[in-house]
Order: structure tokens, then C-alpha cells, then sequence
């Protein structure tokens, strides 16, 4: 395969199955397929978004040449709107609360973006805030804003759900994904409703975030878990949300790197996690679909394989 641009390498991730061969909790006749966004070529789901955020404000005469694209991201959408912005020629400032990996903030940097940092306690609502000043003090900048846009479920709506559907045909009993933006679960979920409507719709979320109520606080599983319901998920026929905590996602990361060379972050480990329990509740034959949204090694620095404390 030959790409022209880097962009060429998005997408079209395979979907490993994992059944009772690999986890006893999996019935005989059932499988798990979690999709292996993090193959991507900027390591995560996002360069997805990416590509379809640049396009869509290009397409609405809201970047020009020179625009400054600003965008708040807990890193990977940076890295996505930075590969696409690159292939425009586009400078891009992103804005990361502090705590999050070094790994991600020094790709989006080699990718030429300029980061400023929010106080971590205020979490992804004090980047927002923060993206939303320097967007009203730069001139000609452009804010995407993931968790507004709809660019973002309908990038998904049409390059992921797709690809699972062609791999899979409808018939899919269950959709398992985390939930940080709700961009990637409300599009894929809308995209399968069509053609079932019956197919479950299970969001994840780490302990401390508000999806099944209880107060927010912090989590070391990065990249999923959000402080206010996102706009995304309105109207859709949820199932219901499963809360994973920091140990559990963190066994099951450093499981699936130890027992299946899967080199993935700690949401496709509470994906996982997420995925295994509700197919212990459905019959023989069911079939879940899932999401690894991405690698691992971006988080090294904070010991994601070593440290069994989480
Ligand atoms: N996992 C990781 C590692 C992520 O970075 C993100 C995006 N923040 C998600 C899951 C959730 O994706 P979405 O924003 O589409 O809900």
C-alpha cells in the first residue's frame, strides 16, 4: 500500500476477538472485537476527528490560510488536529490540563503545536474556559471545540461505524465504549441503531466521573470520564453505564499488554473491562463490539505497566 500523506494511514484498524479461549467470563459461542484505534498513525481514535474537524472548518470558510487552530484536548484530538493541521499548513495551540502525560504533550509539540497548561483541578471545563479566552484574544483563530461540534460523532458516524459494520454485518448484540467527548460512542451508536435498533449501548466511564451519578473527582484512567452530561449522548437509547475503577482498568491494561501483546491506554482497559461484564449477561453467540482507543506507550512516564498501586 502506497499513501501520499500521512492522513492516508487513518483509519481501516483491525478488530481483534477475543472469546472463552482468552477470558473464561466470555460464553462459548460469544466474542469480544475491540477495534485497534490506537494503530493509528498519530496512536489513537482521534487522528479520526482530526481530519474531520480541519475539513469541516475549511469547508465553512472558518480556517483560511494562517488561521490559528485552538482546541482544549486531554491530548489525543490535539495530536489528530495537529497531523491534520499540518497537512494544511496550519499553526495549532492546544490546551491540556496539567496532569496529563508528558508523551502526549511532547507529540503534539513535534507535530509543531504550541501547549498552554490549565490548572488540573479544574479539569477539561478549565481548558475549555481557557481555549475559549485565547480564541476571543488571538485574531483569526479557530476553536473547534470537540465537545460541541458535530463534526466530531459525525467523524465517527462515518469512518468507524462503517468499518465495524463491514466487518461485522448489523448484527452486533452490544456497543461498549468509554465516553470523554461522547463524540465516538454517540456516532457509532447512531450509525448501528439504523440498522438495529435492538444493539445495546454501553458507555464507560472511570470512577469519578458523573455518568452514573456521584460527585466528580479524579482518576488516573485518562482520556474517558466527564465533569457535565455530554451533549452527544442526548436522545440516544443508552442501556446503561458501567463505572470502572483506576485498579480494575489497570489490571485489565497491563493483562491485555502481558497475555495478548496489546500495547493500549488505560480506557481500552476499562473498554475491556466494560466489555467482559456485559457479555457475561448475554446468551451464547452474542457478539460485543468494543474500542481500544489507544497505545500505551504514551503513557510510560506514569508507569502504566509497572505500577500496581492503581
Ligand atoms: N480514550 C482515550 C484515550 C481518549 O483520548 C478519548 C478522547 N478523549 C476517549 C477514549 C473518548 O473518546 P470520545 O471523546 O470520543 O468520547
Amino acid at each position: 500500500m502506497i499513501i501520499d500523506s500521512i492522513q492516508g494511514a487513518i483509519g481501516h484498524t483491525p478488530l481483534l476477538r477475543f472469546t472463552h479461549q482468552h477470558f473464561s467470563e466470555i460464553p462459548e459461542g460469544s466474542a469480544i472485537y475491540a477495534k485497534l484505534e490506537y494503530l493509528n498513525p498519530g496512536g489513537s481514535i482521534k487522528d479520526r476527528l482530526g481530519v474531520y474537524l480541519i475539513e469541516e472548518g475549511l469547508a465553512q470558510g472558518r480556517i483560511k490560510e494562517g488561521t490559528t487552530i485552538i482546541e482544549p484536548t486531554a491530548g489525543n484530538t490535539g495530536i489528530g488536529v495537529a497531523l491534520a493541521a499540518l497537512a494544511a499548513g496550519l499553526p495549532t495551540i492546544f490546551v491540556v490540563p496539567e496532569k496529563f502525560s508528558m508523551e502526549k504533550q511532547a507529540l503534539m509539540k513535534a507535530l509543531g503545536a504550541k501547549i498552554v497548561h490549565t490548572p488540573t483541578d479544574e479539569g477539561i471545563s478549565g481548558a475549555i474556559a481557557e481555549a475559549k479566552r485565547l480564541h476571543e484574544e488571538i485574531i483569526d483563530s479557530y476553536l473547534p471545540l470537540q465537545f460541541e461540534n458535530p463534526a466530531n460523532p459525525e467523524a465517527y458516524y462515518r469512518t468507524l461505524a462503517p468499518e465495524l459494520v463491514a466487518d461485522l454485518g448489523a448484527e452486533i448484540t452490544s456497543f461498549v465504549a468509554g465516553i470523554g467527548s461522547g463524540g465516538t460512542f454517540s456516532g457509532v451508536a447512531r450509525y448501528l441503531l439504523e440498522r438495529n435498533p435492538a444493539v445495546r449501548l454501553i458507555g464507560v466511564e472511570p470512577e469519578g466521573s458523573i455518568l452514573n451519578g456521584g460527585a466528580s473527582h479524579g482518576h488516573e484512567i485518562e482520556g474517558i470520564g466527564v465533569e457535565f452530561i455530554p451533549a452527544f449522548l442526548e436522545g440516544l437509547p443508552i442501556s446503561g453505564f458501567t463505572t470502572v475503577s483506576d485498579a480494575d482498568g489497570f489490571a485489565m491494561t497491563r493483562r491485555l499488554a502481558k497475555e495478548h501483546g496489546a500495547l493500549i491506554g488505560s480506557s481500552s482497559g476499562a473498554a475491556m473491562v466494560a466489555a467482559l461484564a456485559e457479555i457475561a449477561k448475554l446468551p451464547a453467540g452474542s457478539r460485543v463490539a468494543t474500542i481500544f482507543p489507544d497505545a500505551g506507550d504514551r503513557y510510560l512516564s506514569k508507569d502504566i505497566y509497572s505500577r500496581e498501586e492503581y
